[in-house]
C-alpha cells in the first residue's frame, strides 16, 4: 500500500497478531496486516520488513516472546519502498545494528524516508537475483517491479518435517487505486515493468505463499486453520494454488486498470 504523506495515525496498521511459528525457522513477527518474517539462524536472524517507525517496538516484542534477541538481528531486508514495509529501517539498525540491504532500484524512494528526521540507511546495495546468506540459510532477491521500481520478492528453502519446501515472499504485484499506468513521467516504464514482475513471479516454484500484507496469502485463516489440526496436521501455509490464485487475481486488475488507461488517453 501507499499512504498521504502526512497519514500520521498507524492504529489499524499495527494493530497486533501475535508472533508464531510458519515452518522450519520462518516466524512471523508483523501486525494484523503488515508481513514481517523472521529467519532464523544460529549466526543470528534476518528480519524482512521494519514496516512504520513506530511498529518497530511491537515487532521487537514479537522477536523475543518468541523466544529471540532482537539484537541478534544480523540483516533487515525489505519488500519495497513505502512508508508501511521500510520506514522502519534507521530504527531497527538503531536497536539492532543490522546491515539494512536495499534493491538498487528503490534507492531513490528509499532515501526519501527519513521518519523523524533519520537518514535512510543503506549498507549494501542489492541486484536482481543476488543471495543473502547467514548461517545455512540463503536468500535471494527477485526484483518484482511495477508496485515500485525496485520492489522484492525474497525466496528461501525451508527444512520441515524432514522435507524441503520453496518458500516466496511476496513484495507485492498489487495496482493501488491511483496509480498511473499510462503516461506516468515518474515511472514511464511502469507498465512494462509490472508484465516483468507477473513474468518473473509466475517463473518461481512456490510452496509456501507469504508477502508483505496479510491479506495477499489469508494469513488470518491459515493462522486459525494452524491453530485447528496442531503441529502435526498439514501445513496450511502450504499453498500453491493460493500464490496462483492470487497472480491471477492481481494480473486481472493491472490489465483491465492498463486497458481503461490506454482507453482514456486516446
Ligand atoms: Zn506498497
Amino acid at each position: 500500500m501507499t499512504l498521504p504523506l502526512l497519514a500520521q495515525d498507524h492504529t489499524a496498521f499495527n494493530k497486533p497478531w501475535p508472533a508464531f511459528k510458519i515452518m522450519g525457522n520462518v516466524y512471523y513477527v508483523g501486525t494484523d496486516d503488515l508481513g514481517s518474517f523472521l529467519i532464523a539462524t544460529p549466526q543470528g536472524n534476518i528480519l524482512i520488513n521494519s514496516d512504520f517507525d513506530d511498529t518497530v517496538p511491537q515487532i521487537r516484542d514479537s522477536v523475543e516472546k518468541l523466544g529471540f534477541k532482537f539484537t541478534d538481528t544480523k540483516i533487515l531486508l525489505g519488500s519495497h519502498a513505502h512508508g508501511d514495509h521500510m520506514d522502519g529501517d534507521a530504527r531497527v539498525k538503531e536497536l539492532t545494528g543490522a546491515q539494512v540491504m536495499v534493491m538498487e532500484q528503490d534507492i531513490p524512494a528509499i532515501s526519501r524516508m527519513t521518519p523523524g528526521g533519520k537518514p535512510h540507511p543503506i549498507d549494501r546495495v542489492l541486484h536482481d537475483g543476488d543471495e543473502v546468506k547467514l548461517g545455512a540459510t540463503t536468500l535471494v532477491a527477485h526484483l518484482t517491479p511495477g508496485h515500485t521500481k525496485g520492489c522484492t520478492t525474497w525466496t528461501l528453502k525451508v527444512q520441515d518435517g524432514g522435507k524441503t519446501y520453496n518458500v516466496v515472499i511476496l513484495g507485492s504485484i498489487g495496482v493501488n487505486p491511483g496509480y498511473i499506468l499510462v503516461g506516468n513521467k515518474d515511472y514511464p516504464q511502469i507498465a512494462d515493468d509490472y508484465v516483468r514482475g507477473f513474468k518473473t513471479l509466475r517463473s518461481l516454484p512456490c510452496d509456501v505463499f507469504l508477502g508483505s500484507h496479510a491479506r495477499f496469502y489469508n494469513m488470518h485463516e491459515k493462522y486459525e486453520q494452524m491453530a485447528k489440526v496442531g503441529a502435526n496436521g498439514p501445513n496450511p501455509f502450504i499453498d500453491p494454488a493460493g500464490y496462483k490464485a492470487h497472480l491471477d487475481l492481481q494480473e486481472k486488475n493491472f490489465r483491465a486498470t492498463l486497458e481503461e488507461q490506454q482507453k482514456a488517453a486516446k
